[in-house]
């Protein structure tokens, strides 16, 4: 496979991977996700249940406290409960109102309400609201309940007189409260807040049943007869459960409660009621079982505390963006790499088939491409030292054409050329591939002949001249062809010590050549 295509399968199957691992990734960090809101939510609603079950009772211890006071007083009075129960609203933020309520038996009714003006209260009376919220006189009943004192936290909450005992519903926590001889909260109502009340939050009674001399009788019988009354704290539900919301991370939550058995009533969060993200706690208040519902309109209101789940993907997904990325860089600087090595490659082979061409400029003679002068010398100075050390014999041949001058002369340069590449090419021709042909300059030639006796050399000349005189250079328009010669002049290398003398000793046959009317050949013995 070529680099390219491999590269090109790399990324495919490296982007491949990586989508996979986010089909992977994603659904499970989904999963992750929701598992982490389920279990945040499921926390705040167990905690929630906790703290509100922890501050209620600690509620009713503070109303145990109360009511040891009122038993302190033989003759309480409104400014005193004021004082006391103010400091008490203080301690208790949910607390809307707390009320002492005596019991008064029907036929006790108007020496109470007599009792009770004597004491500087002139206006009180006893009443009850109507069907349209309006008060009205309480009617006469076998028992009252009257609000004597009272204080709230809100300034136009006001049930100074208000007979309790008009209300069936608000009144079984508080027979349920004398029975038990414990606190015991209320179902859920809208506080009445008063015949000047513009303020009806919903919330709870936690009702404590105080007795005669602060000791609670045996029977249930001996409880109805020795009650006294009751102290009530009215609590705004809203209020009790917002502390415990740590605030902000959790304000986009949804709280609610309901009795067992009765509606739900939200108390805390807008919008719709939340469906399929809610939690349930059931909490035992008092005697009474509550649910509680944590809820949220969507997941993203849940701070899920690990939402790191959530990065997994998004961190796959940029992860594989970068390697893909840097695999294509890679890709690209490869193949500009390949490129480059290509480049090089040629021209590496540029450069070796120069410098072949320098050595062969170096080494031979340009017109007729025999060895040159130089690289003839160095020839020669081997087979000298071979042939004298193994004593063999090898000759060298000195040829030089005749009256080469005249034929530049007459047929012009050019021709001279010619003639010089038609004898370099009978050279070739007639010797061995094992003898060294060189041209020595002008119309100089050399040639050694390698293990080859003076006798045989003078032949190989003989031949040689023969075929130069006979040689007819193919000429144009049917011009006369110049008439060729050559002296060869022969040495052998047992005649000479060095390079210089065997050329010299050659050189001189060559001389004596000429001298003897030339195209002819001479040897020196
Ligand atoms: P001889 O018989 O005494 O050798 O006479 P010659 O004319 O051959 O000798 P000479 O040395 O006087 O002349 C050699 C001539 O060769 C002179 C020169 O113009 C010519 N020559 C040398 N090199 C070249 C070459 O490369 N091309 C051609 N065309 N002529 C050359
Ligand atoms: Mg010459
Ligand atoms: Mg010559």
């Amino acid at each position: 496979m070529r680099l390219e295509d491999r590269w090109t399968v790399a990324q495919w199957f490296i982007a491949a991977a990586f989508l996979a691992l986010l089909a992977v990734a994603w659904p499970f960090s989904l999963r992750q996700r929701e598992a982490a809101i389920e279990l945040t939510l499921q926390s705040h609603a167990s905690t929630l249940a906790l703290r509100v079950a922890d501050t209620l009772s600690r509620s009713t211890e503070a109303l145990h406290a109360v009511a040891s006071l009122f038993m302190a007083f033989d003759d309480l009075r409104p400014e005193a409960f004021e004082r006391f129960a103010a400091g008490f609203l203080q301690e208790e933020p949910s607390l809307l109102l707390l009320e002492w309520r005596p019991v008064v038996p029907g036929p006790e009714r108007a020496a109470f309400v007599a009792q009770v003006r004597a004491q500087g209260r002139p206006d009180f009376r006893l009443w009850e609201p109507d069907a349209h919220d309006r008060p009205i006189a309480a009617k006469a009943r076998a028992e009252h309940v009257p609000v004597l004192y009272m204080v709230s936290r809100h300034p136009t909450t006001d049930t100074t007189g208000l007979d309790l005992a008009w209300s069936p519903e608000r009144m079984r926590s508080k027979w349920e409260a004398r029975d038990s001889g414990r606190a015991r909260v209320s179902g859920f109502f809208r506080v009445v807040t008063g015949p000047r009340g513009d303020f009806s939050p919903m919330g709870i009674a936690i009702t404590l049943p105080v007795y005669r001399a602060g000791v609670v009788p045996d029977t249930r019988a001996a409880r109805r007869k020795a009650l006294l009354g009751y102290v009530a704290g009215v609590y705004d539900l809203a209020a009790l459960l917002a502390p415990h919301l740590d605030a902000p991370k959790q304000t986009k939550l949804q709280v609610s409660l309901a009795d067992v058995d009765g509606d739900w009533v939200r108390l805390i969060g807008r919008g719709s009621q939340a469906a399929g993200w809610y939690r349930e706690e059931r909490l035992l208040v008092l005697g009474r079982e509550w649910r509680l519902r944590l809820g949220a309109a969507s997941k993203a209101a849940i701070a899920a505390p690990d939402t790191a789940w959530f990065l997994v993907p998004i961190a796959i997904a940029i992860m594989g963006a970068i390697v893909l990325l840097f695999l294509v860089l890679l890709r690209r600087n490869t193949r500009q790499l390949v490129h480059a090595r290509d480049d090089l490659a040629r021209a590496l082979a540029t450069v070796k088939a120069s410098e072949a061409h320098l050595l062969e400029l170096s080494r031979n003679d340009p017109l007729t491409g025999l060895f040159n002068r130089r690289s003839f010398l160095e020839i020669l100075d081997g087979e000298l030292c071979r042939a004298n050390r193994h004593h063999f014999a090898s000759s060298l041949m000195m040829l030089d054409l005749d009256h080469f001058k005249s034929i530049n002369d007459g047929w012009g340069h050019p021709v001279g050329d010619r003639v010089l590449m038609a004898f370099a090419d009978l050279c070739i021709d007639t010797t061995r591939a094992t003898d060294a042909i060189a041209r020595l300059g002008g119309e100089e030639f050399g040639i050694l002949l390698p293990h080859t006796p003076l006798a045989t050399a003078r032949d190989v000349a003989e031949r040689l001249r023969r075929r130069v005189e006979a040689l007819i250079l193919p000429m144009a328009d049917g011009e006369r062809a110049p008439k060729l010669t050559v002296s060869i002049g022969l040495a052998g290398t047992a005649q000479a010590t060095s390079v210089d003398e065997l050329l010299k000793t050659a050189d001189q046959a060559l001389y004596s050549a000429k001298r003897q009317g030339r195209n002819r050949v001479v040897v020196v013995h």
